[in-house]
């Protein structure tokens, strides 16, 4: 069998993945991911041009194998090998998961990874004999962090080159994106990465042995039957997610399980004569509570919880007619109900872009009058698509301006921080046009400040006296969740889960690919963006529609 560092990774989560995942399938969903497959392609010219010179010798995207035990070979790609020595493996993730790790000594904060010498960053060992050091090194190894899947990786590679090389001097290095690099639109600088040395962290080809030998006797055990559902190990719900959840998982119900209760990290608390029990989910799941219903009322303290509860047990809609009354007529009409669609990015392209960024590439938008009903073919509708290949941002950003603020509205969106974090950038990337996106920003109403609570809303139009603990609507079919699709449920628009495309992440990974495509499947691809982004913004009207239908009711 051959073993990659994220199959290591996989194998080790607990004894049953093992028996549940055919030896040969791939486990690392990247490797059949194209938009990553061409960043990571990207990312390697732009960092060989930036390294290169003349007399420079080096070997690219080699791979090495090692016999490791029986039929275990263990095996990696190794990126760059410059002059016979220093190695460098690209990784897609930000820098940020280790120049964030801070620790507290002598009353003072100090980064965990500390630039050296050479301009690398590495562990620094002054405050190794700090309780909170410690802490702060338990979460840089934590299985369930991204940098402490990077450090395994890199564990993993070091062991696998020692041992086919034993008498050789060699350095790896891992190079990150610096999330705060700014693209000058002209040529990219080596700003774009920091790069780590963790070579001085301590007893790393143990920690891998030891993971060597866990994985082959959990292969060996081969057993099939359910273990403890873990956090850490099923990372659900993570980016790291275990592709066995969904089967491992399957008897928990579709809707309203324990983890369909609000924060159910938080666990639950039972009350004794005088003091509380914490139930942590988890422990409860393997006990076998797994609906709400299997939670004790009187663990449920959070009023929100007994909310949810309460319309489940009794099958009722809960809606606080006061707030949301209050809220729907501060709204200012014509009501813009507007879908701005965005995609994550890793390496910037444009001018001013930044690694992670969310670029939008299309919007959709209705306006309302007051009082009036409008449907899917309103003349009101007005869509923009953005093409990727060029530069065209600024025409698209000037469109979009005007064609937002044609009216002196509130504009409803859904997801209000997102949506402002990309006008905030948009405000740097276009000065021009400074003072119309802060007039936007100005104006912009989240949907789920309705559904659930905004006390900024009450308290900057000095209204006391309401409950500012309780969410505003709750009904059972959100089972505790206020995604668009439950919303759709609940607010008679399903047919939005029945498009093509139904869903944000479809969306991007769609468009983040679009330019590969022929034409004839771009029109068609660019239709089916476009009459998802138009239900989205459907979506919006409709919720505030029946809103005003119930409190009049
Ligand atoms: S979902 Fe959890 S229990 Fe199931 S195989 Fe994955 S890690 Fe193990």
């Amino acid at each position: 069998m051959e073993v990659t560092a994220n199959k290591l990774f996989n194998y080790i989560r607990c004894r049953r993945f093992a028996a549940l995942n055919d030896a040969n399938s791939p486990t690392d969903s990247l490797k059949n991911n194209n938009y990553y497959q061409k960043t990571i392609s990207k990312f390697k010219d732009i960092f060989l041009g930036l390294n290169y010179y003349e007399k420079l010798s080096y070997v690219k995207d080699i791979n090495y194998t090692y016999d490791f035990h029986h039929d275990f070979t263990l095996s990696e790609n190794f990126d760059f090998i410059f002059n016979d020595k220093d190695i460098y493996i690209l990784i897609s993730a930000s820098s940020k998961e280790f120049l964030n790790l801070k620790y507290k000594f002598a009353s003072h904060t100090h980064q965990l990874f500390k630039k050296n010498s050479q301009g690398y960053y590495q562990l620094d060992k002054s405050g190794k004999n700090s309780v909170n050091y410690q802490q702060k090194l338990n979460k840089l190894f934590a299985k369930n962090e991204i940098s402490g899947q990077v450090i395994l990786k890199y564990a993993f590679m070091q062991y696998l080159y020692k041992n086919i090389f034993p008498k050789k001097d060699f350095n790896l290095f891992f190079v990150l994106i610096n999330e705060e690099y700014v693209h000058d639109g002209m040529a990219y600088t080596d700003k774009l990465y920091h790069i780590f040395d963790f070579s001085n962290l301590d007893e790393l080809d143990k920690k891998i042995e030891i993971s060597l030998f866990r994985m082959i006797n959990h292969i060996e055990l081969n057993d099939f039957t359910p273990c403890e559902l873990e956090r850490n190990a099923c990372l659900r719900g993570k980016p790291l997610q275990c592709k066995f959840v969904d089967f491992c998982y399957s008897h928990l119900p579709k809707e309203n399980s324990i983890f369909d209760y609000f924060n159910p990290h938080l666990g639950f608390k039972e009350k004794l004569k005088k003091t509380y029990i914490h139930h942590d989910t988890y422990e409860l799941l393997n006990e076998g509570y797994i609906k709400m219903e299997d939670i004790p009322m009187d663990w449920l303290k959070n009023k929100n919880r007994l909310m949810q509860r309460y319309c489940l047990d009794n099958n009722v809609t809960y809606i606080n007619k006061e707030k949301i009354n209050i809220i729907l007529s501060h709204l200012k009409y014509p009501l813009v109900f507007l879908d701005l669609s965005y995609m994550p990015i890793i390496i910037p392209k444009f001018k001013h872009e930044k690694p992670f960024d969310n670029i939008s590439f299309q919007y959709s938008l209705f306006t309302q009058k007051e009082n009036e009903k409008i449907d899917l073919d309103s003349d009101s509708y007005i869509h923009n698509f953005k093409e990727s290949r060029s530069d065209n941002r600024n025409e698209f950003a000037e469109k979009f301006v005007n064609d937002v603020l044609r009216y002196d509205s509130s504009i409803i969106v859904y997801k209000k921080p997102q949506i402002i974090k990309i006008l905030q950038g948009s405000k740097l990337i276009f000065p021009h046009l400074k003072s119309k996106l802060e007039i936007i920003i100005e104006r912009v109403v989240d949907i789920l400040d309705i559904l659930k609570i905004d006390p900024k809303f009450f308290k900057d139009h000095n209204i006391k006296n309401v409950d500012l603990s309780t969410y505003n609507f709750y009904d059972n079919k959100l089972s505790g969740s206020y995604s668009r699709s439950k919303l759709a449920k609940v607010f008679n628009f399903e047919k939005i889960n029945d498009l093509t495309i139904n869903d944000d992440k479809t969306e991007y990974k769609i468009f983040r690919l679009f330019n590969d495509n022929d034409e004839s499947t771009k029109d068609k691809l660019k239709l089916d963006m476009m009459i998802y982004s138009k239900y989205k913004a459907y979506l919006l009207y409709k919720i505030i529609d029946k809103l005003k239908q119930m409190i009049s009711a």
